[in-house]
């Protein structure tokens, strides 16, 4: 056998510096409040913001799909054939996101890594935002463009680099959410600024799909600027409650993807009852808009809670709401007390975040009770003064 002992070396040295990871077993669904530890706690910590992960309609769709047309899709579409779920659910969300055609990808991760690898080639560049999601990280890593990253949403730095470029091509990708701020990428300067420099715009609609715009359709529908973004993807496991992810735009980009997008064309298919759930999904983001109303309320409420008492919440403007630590054993001496208390917020630290960038991460539901949010506040005071946070 050989010689593992490297791994047992390096473990110690992540815990050293306070970045040990375990993951942490619940009971249950994703639902508001759920079983940890031997106890009901809270859960502060979820992208189920519409409170669909554990809706009856996705899973009686998701049932009735699975008696129907059984469990797996067999290989990737390019080889077993493209099933009717998959179609139906395409041609859904290219409606609802109101671009002309959509492809089913298996995760976010994989549709990132597959586009900016399909679409920026040796020659090209990708001016990418410094805070955009590891999977866009990974995506410019894997590519053979050139990447330049430019300062969080800071639109002179990225001018000045769109300025310097003399490559062939310009792809500009964003978060349209920031993950870990819950800061909106502002999307209509960086539109104005590709436009003026000949660049295509990519967007990341992970934690807007669902949540940002009157439709819930996204950062496009936000800024009023439906159609006027050339490369858009989206997951289906957060706000939509189940699994997937999608990338839209125009009929070529769609089948040059198929064609030429090896995370889609190597890899097997959505299940039909993940597309099921999916469609079923859309008809409530669609249907009941209160649903959109009660997140950005619980929002409002919580965030301006913690503002009141002089936590450190960055720029969050969205569903996702950080508080900001820094120090790596406190931010999880934080989570320790939150947990004790019934809350349960993930402390995050490096290299989810940057270095110092260590914080608790609150992500609001729609489902959660204002006595709900209450014991998380008043969880919240105690624990900031206990540690000097506040
Ligand atoms: C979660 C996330 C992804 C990945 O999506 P999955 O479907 O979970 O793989 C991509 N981008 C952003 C911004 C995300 O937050």
């Amino acid at each position: 056998m050989g010689d593992l002992t490297f791994l047992a070396t390096a473990l110690e040295a992540i815990k050293e510096r306070d970045l040990y990871r375990q993951l942490r077993p619940i009971q249950g669904a994703q639902s508001p409040r759920v079983q940890m530890e031997g106890k009901e706690v809270i859960l502060l910590s979820s992208n189920n913001y519409l409170g669909l992960a554990e809706h009856p309609a996705l899973r009686e769709a998701g049932i009735r799909t699975l008696e129907r047309y059984g469990c797996g899709a067999g290989a990737s579409r390019s080889i077993s054939g493209t099933m009717e779920l998959h179609r139906a659910l395409e041609e859904r969300i290219a409606r609802f996101k109101g671009c002309e055609a959509a492809l089913l990808f298996s995760t976010g991760y994989m549709a990132n890594m597959g586009l900016l690898t399909t679409l920026a080639e040796d020659g090209d560049v990708i001016v990418s935002d410094e805070f955009n999601h590891a999977s866009i990280v990974d995506g410019c890593r894997l590519s053979r463009a050139e990447v330049w990253v430019y300062r969080h949403r800071d639109m002179d730095h990225l001018e000045t680099l769109l300025r310097r470029s003399a490559h062939r091509r310009r792809l500009i990708v964003t978060d349209g959410v920031f993950s870990m701020e819950g800061a909106i990428a502002p999307l209509p300067e960086i539109r104005r600024l590709a436009d003026q420099y000949g660049a295509l715009v990519m967007v990341d609609d992970a934690h807007a799909t669902g949540v940002l715009g009157k439709g819930g359709r996204g950062t496009g529908e936000h800024f009023g600027m439906t159609g006027r973004i050339e490369i858009q993807m989206g997951t289906l496991g957060k706000a939509l409650g189940g699994f997937g992810a999608y990338v839209v735009g125009t009929q070529d980009l769609i089948d040059y993807l198929i064609n030429c997008c090896r995370t889609f064309m190597y890899t097997t298919a959505l299940p039909p009852a993940i597309a099921a759930m999916a469609l079923a999904a859309l008809d409530i983001v669609e249907k009941e808009p209160q649903r959109r109303q009660s997140l950005w309320e619980n929002t409002g409420y919580f965030r301006t809670g913690l503002q009141k008492m002089d936590f450190d919440t960055g720029m969050s403007e969205t569903p996702i709401c950080p508080v900001l630590i820094k120090d790596n054993a406190l931010t999880m001496e934080a989570d320790r007390r939150l947990m004790a208390r019934g809350i349960f917020v993930q402390g995050l630290r490096p290299p989810t975040v940057p270095p110092r960038g260590s914080r608790l991460r609150a992500t609001l539901m729609a489902t959660h009770t204002e006595e709900d949010l209450n014991r998380a506040l008043d969880a919240f005071r105690e624990v900031g003064r206990e540690l000097g946070l506040i």
